[in-house]
């Protein structure tokens, strides 16, 4: 008989977003005229800009072309792409990057989860507690941990606790570690890293030849000049970093999938017999071999948002959002709850009120006011005590949602 790869056992059972969606079904068929609104998942809801339409439909039309039919693409993205990602989200910031070190995909869920496979299963992993749960299972799966304990904490992953009391910015780590996730603006607590952060952060892994992995999907979410948008910003960090983009929540591509990752040719790592090796040339063959290359639609669809109506439109749907997040902090502040985030990120994280545990204020919120959002919990122990809402909803919904605030 075939075996299994154990470590997948390892894994926690009852993840988050299912057991939310079960108390939430459980509620509504218990109290069917309850018009619950979901500030919960972080999903967009606004439609695509009408320039990315508009070109995904002429790729499609031209698809249906002898002259025009594309079959398999480059595995590493179209250059149209990779070139309109370079001159807009880099050069623009000081950045130079050659068409080699950016690779498209179809997102970055795949991509954050995927990387880990280029680096050694003993690699010790440090990672932020609370954080996007793909971080944590995507080790566990290959291997880089022990069993979990009680708290759902493994064994042989260093947790950086993000709380209040450190203004959610981890600390860095007191014991060796090779490899550290780090994701700003923040999911789940809405927090942004400065310049003077990030550069503690890239010091710290050149010194220690740690490399940091740096999740930046809610950069189109920074209004202050002052935040980094990558962090290629910082000196040095093309040699200890790897940057991960997304149009899913940029540009509302949650649905047409379209990603990409930027692994700079100065970034080694070291063979077990220290050897020095290029990590992008580990990750381009990881790429080719597993990976078939973004759909050409997607990606005409991407480079349409870099086009000046392109940039434009997608400006006006994150403002939309953006007026979400400041009327959700506003609102919630009268109330008298203490708030984080929502500021240069489309997360707002709150501390539950009367030291409710995040589920119980979970179920407190649905019941009073039929409000769904998503317990601090989930994203880690040091999310206990917290709670998440997201900005993604239609401003309908979220006035209403905060006017049913008052009543719990
Ligand atoms: C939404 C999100 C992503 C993007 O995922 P896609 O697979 O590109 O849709 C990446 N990282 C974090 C932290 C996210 O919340």
């Amino acid at each position: 008989m075939a075996t299994i790869n154990e470590n997948f056992l390892k894994l926690q059972a009852g993840y988050l977003f299912p057991e939310v969606s079960r108390r939430v079904c459980s509620f509504q068929a218990q109290n069917p005229d309850a018009k619950i609104i979901s500030l919960g998942i972080g999903d967009v809801t606004q439609p695509l800009a009408p320039v990315v339409i508009s070109a995904m439909k002429r790729a499609l039309d031209d698809m249906g072309t002898e002259a025009g039919f594309r079959g398999y693409g480059p595995e590493q993205g179209y250059d149209f792409l990779i070139d309109a990602i370079i001159e807009n989200d880099y050069k623009t910031r000081g950045i130079d990057l050659d068409r080699n070190e950016v690779f498209i995909s179809d997102g970055s869920k795949c991509d954050t989860a995927n990387i880990q496979e280029i680096f050694g299963l003993d690699d010790t992993v440090a990672m932020t507690d609370p954080a996007y749960p793909v971080y944590v299972d995507s080790n566990v799966m290959a291997g880089r941990t022990g069993k979990a304990d009680e708290n759902g904490q493994y064994d042989r992953i260093v947790y950086m606790p993000c709380t209040a009391e450190n203004n959610f910015i981890p600390e860095l780590p007191k014991t060796p570690v090779d490899i550290i996730y780090l994701c700003f603006p923040n999911n789940p607590t809405g927090t942004v890293a400065d310049k003077e952060i990030l550069s503690k952060w890239v010091d710290f892994a050149r010194r220690t030849k740690a490399v940091i992995l740096f999740d930046a999907a809610y950069e189109s979410f920074i209004t202050d000049p002052e935040i980094p948008h990558s962090i290629y910003e910082i000196d040095g960090a093309k040699e200890v970093a790897i940057e991960f983009r997304s149009f899913s929540k940029t540009a509302g591509f949650t649905g047409i999938r379209c990603a990409f990752t930027v692994v700079p040719k100065q970034l080694k790592a070291a063979t077990s017999d220290g050897r020095v090796v290029d990590v992008n040339s580990l990750w381009n063959r990881r790429h080719c071999t597993k990976f078939n290359g973004a759909s050409y639609i997607s990606q005409v669809g991407a480079a349409a948002v870099y086009t000046p109506e392109g940039k434009m439109q997608t400006r006006q749907i994150i403002d939309i959002y953006r007026g979400n997040a400041k009327l959700i902090c506003e609102s919630l502040t009268k109330l008298g709850y203490q708030v984080y985030g929502g500021v240069n990120a489309p997360y707002i994280w709150m501390k539950t009120p009367d030291g409710l545990s995040s589920w119980d204020f979970f179920d407190r919120l649905l019941q009073k006011a039929n409000v769904v959002g998503t317990p601090g919990a989930g994203f880690g122990p040091a999310g206990e005590g917290y709670f998440r809402l997201t900005a993604f909803a239609s401003p309908a919904d979220v006035k209403e949602a905060l006017q049913r605030f008052a009543a719990v």
